[in-house]
């Protein structure tokens, strides 16, 4: 037997069930079999009496006897009883189904165990289809009995928790010839972890709890480890290896910029995020820098910025977003800063016209063009740089990293990168996902930023709702209704949303109002948010198409109607639609009144904190991990063990202990750790494809 062996060879298995298993459980190898980690423990030292017995559905082994045997019709159906009495007590044993050869067998008037689980009716006990072992023959054994997810497919077949138990058994016997050691003796030691060998032993057989606790949290450490160890030694790698253009130069394109036109005094975490970017790009290494910052904390200024700088370098830029109107969003506000400056940007989207079209292409190529703004259009092979410098993508998770690695192409020496996202992720996360990047974060927000007010209202709050929104329209502010969108129906949400727009219409029928979904053409789309922006609409009725980026500083209050069908992150960002301006601003949240106990706390959240940080924290608890990284993504966080939410410590633990070896040993070429380094290079190596985030 070897870790590849197909578990059709194994005792008890064969080409059918292997299939099956395969099918069902996606187990093919002895190895796969290992690391099918059971659910939980049975302690089979524990034995229970008839008369002790008070919780229902609790899985017991009871010592007895078997008193007698009845078969009991009704209608088409029968089935076997059996009295079980242990002195204390008696219970019925059921059988639905059986065989003549089972009910022959069955061990009448002997000293047996029964286990299973048992069901409370009518005041009396009772355990259908019980496991049975005769006393004489009860398995010296005194180890927990593991058990595995399965499945009523399985279990109908044959395949229960017996079958997988004396499968994991017969693997484990063979752990000595199966499992090597894969951290160093010097890491084994500090931690008190125990050898490999033992950790798969207790974890399928543990000989009790404390066992089972240190095999399991040595397998957390280990995916951790390895993780971690992956990402530091690209790291390591990257930063030898990876050429990038060198950016030493601060010259009159970002002084003169940086004198002359900014329109405000940039806060210190800017100034702070703005000096690492800057010590990256001085360095002939290729720049990956993650900057995180909440909505309205200014990344768009720190991006120009950076813009500027590699202009006086003589290279080229763009800056990538996710939608349309983001990106031209992004684009107005940088025409609109660098107005008085003689700098030639330009924005492509999918709907840029092909005349506008090929004088881009035209000016990307001879370098004319310094700045190029858009969405996945520029990602197109017709879209060729000069020389390409640096590339600024926002709203990062929204990207596919194939995607990214596009960027990379645009220039024989890959561009530096800056990801921007407004997306607090989690610390946790952050830690092991984005371990090989640089990360930067805007804490802090510009002055004079009020916070937000966030209330929660429900249906028969509705009128106040409007009169208040009425008050603000009157102070001179403008109002947001945002309607949830519900994936599975655009027609639904369509309607939804001219429903929502019919009932505003008539209740403010006094002022302008506006409209914004999925389904409008991007040129009605530019018209309706400028409608909007420029401030003739008052009100502005749309779907989450707004979440993102939109900035309309007078607009101080934002309605969100069934608040209780979005995310967190994504309440989260549409709140961030408001508060952009000097006034103060709110954020309405409007749901039914039967809530969820997730949609509460959601929604409590909400009015209880602005934090990002705090908000993603939440979410991940809610959501795990994967949902918060996005499908693309969530492959990246698909542990066997680690839980990024509950193992915290681990992974602080583990990246510590990833540092400090690699400190010490970057290419882990010591003796003590060759077990690492074979392990990784088996296992690791080359299977993080995600690694090139940017
Ligand atoms: P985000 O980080 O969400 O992309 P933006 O870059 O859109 O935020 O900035 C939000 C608003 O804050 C913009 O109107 C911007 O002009 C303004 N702003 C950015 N930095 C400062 C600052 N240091 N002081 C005052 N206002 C600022
Ligand atoms: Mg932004």
């Amino acid at each position: 037997m070897t870790l590849d062996t197909s578990i059709e060879y194994l005792k008890g298995i064969g080409p059918e069930r292997a299939k099956l298993i395969k099918n069902v459980l996606g187990i093919s190898t002895v190895e796969d079999f290992l690391t099918f980690y059971p659910i939980r423990y049975l302690d089979k030292n524990k034995v229970y009496q008839v008369a002790q017995l008070r919780e229902n559905n609790l899985e017991v082994q009871l010592k007895g006897k078997i008193i007698q045997l009845q078969e009991i019709q009704t209608g088409k159906t029968k089935r076997l009883t059996a009295k079980f009495s242990d002195g204390t007590g008696t219970m019925d044993l059921v059988w639905f189904q059986y065989s003549k050869w089972m009910k022959e067998q069955l061990p009448v008037h002997k000293e047996i165990y029964i286990f299973g689980k048992i069901n409370l009716f009518n005041n009396q006990f009772s355990m259908p289809h019980p496991e049975i072992e005769i006393e004489e023959k009860k398995e010296a054994d005194n180890r927990l009995r593991p058990i595995y997810p399965s499945s009523e497919k399985l279990t109908k077949r044959g395949l229960n928790q017996k079958f997988f138990q004396a499968i994991l058994k017969s693997i484990c016997i063979e752990i000595p010839n199966l499992i090597e050691e894969n951290l160093s003796d010097y890491l084994i030691k500090s931690m008190q972890f125990l050898s490999r060998q033992n950790t798969y032993l207790n974890i399928h057989f543990p000989k009790n709890m404390e066992y089972f606790e240190k095999a399991d949290h040595r397998l957390k450490f280990e995916e951790s480890f390895f993780f971690q160890l992956g990402f530091g030694l690209k790291k390591l790698h990257h930063k030898t290896q990876s050429f990038g253009n060198p950016f030493p130069v601060i010259g009159d394109y970002f002084t003169g910029f940086y004198e002359n036109s900014l329109p405000f005094e940039l806060t210190n975490a800017q100034k702070r995020v703005l000096k690492e970017i800057r010590q990256d790009m001085k360095k002939p290494v290729q720049m990956n820098r993650l900057l995180q910052g909440d909505v309205g904390s200014g990344k768009t200024m720190v991006a120009l910025l950076t813009m500027l700088i590699a202009m006086d370098n003589g290279f080229q830029s763009c800056m990538m977003a996710p939608t349309e109107i983001l990106a031209q969003q992004h684009f107005n506000s940088i025409q609109d800063l660098l107005k008085d400056s003689n700098i030639n940007v330009r924005l492509l989207t999918g709907s840029t016209k092909a005349s506008d079209r090929k004088i881009i292409h035209e000016e990307l190529e001879n370098g004319e063009l310094s700045i190029l703004v858009g969405t996945h259009a520029v990602l197109e092979d017709k879209v060729k740089f000069k020389n390409l410098g640096l590339a600024i993508i926002d709203e990062q998770h929204r990207f596919g990293v194939a995607q990214r690695a596009k960027l990379w192409a645009k220039n024989k020496i890959p561009p530096h990168i800056l990801v921007m996202t407004a997306t607090p992720i989690p610390r946790t996360l952050a830690m092991s996902f984005y371990s090989d990047l640089d990360v930067s974060v805007i804490d802090e927000m510009p002055v004079g930023r009020k916070p937000i007010i966030t209330a929660h209202r429900r249906e028969k709050d509705r009128v106040s709702v409007y009169q208040f929104c009425k008050d603000e329209i009157e102070k001179g502010r403008q109002i947001y209704f945002v309607y949830p969108l519900i994936e599975e129906s655009e027609t639904l949400d369509y309607k939804n949303l001219m429903e929502g727009l019919e009932h505003i219409m008539d209740y403010f029928s006094e002022y302008n109002v506006t409209m914004l979904h999925g389904r409008m053409k991007p040129d009605e789309k530019d018209a309706a948010m400028n409608y909007f922006a420029s401030g003739k609409a008052e009100i502005m009725v749309a779907t989450t198409v707004i979440e993102v980026g939109v900035n309309v500083p007078n607009a101080s209050v934002m309605v969100i109607e069934s608040a209780e069908k979005f995310g967190l992150s994504q309440l989260h960002q549409l709140r961030g639609r408001v508060g952009r301006g000097a006034e103060q601003s709110y954020c309405i949240l409007m749901t039914s009144d039967k809530l969820t106990s997730e949609s509460r706390t959601r929604i409590r959240t909400m009015t209880e904190t602005n934090d990002g940080f705090k908000i993603s924290e939440v979410d991940m608890q809610l959501r795990g991990p994967g949902d918060i990284l996005g499908t693309q993504q969530s492959g990246v966080v698909d542990f066997k063990k680690l839980d990024l939410v509950k193992d915290s410590a681990i992974i602080k633990n583990t990246k510590r202990a990833v540092e400090k070896i690699l400190e010490i040993d970057p290419l882990l070429s010591r003796s003590e750790n060759l077990v690492i380094k074979n392990y990784y290079v088996k296992y690791y190596k080359g299977k993080n494809k995600w690694s090139k985030i940017s």
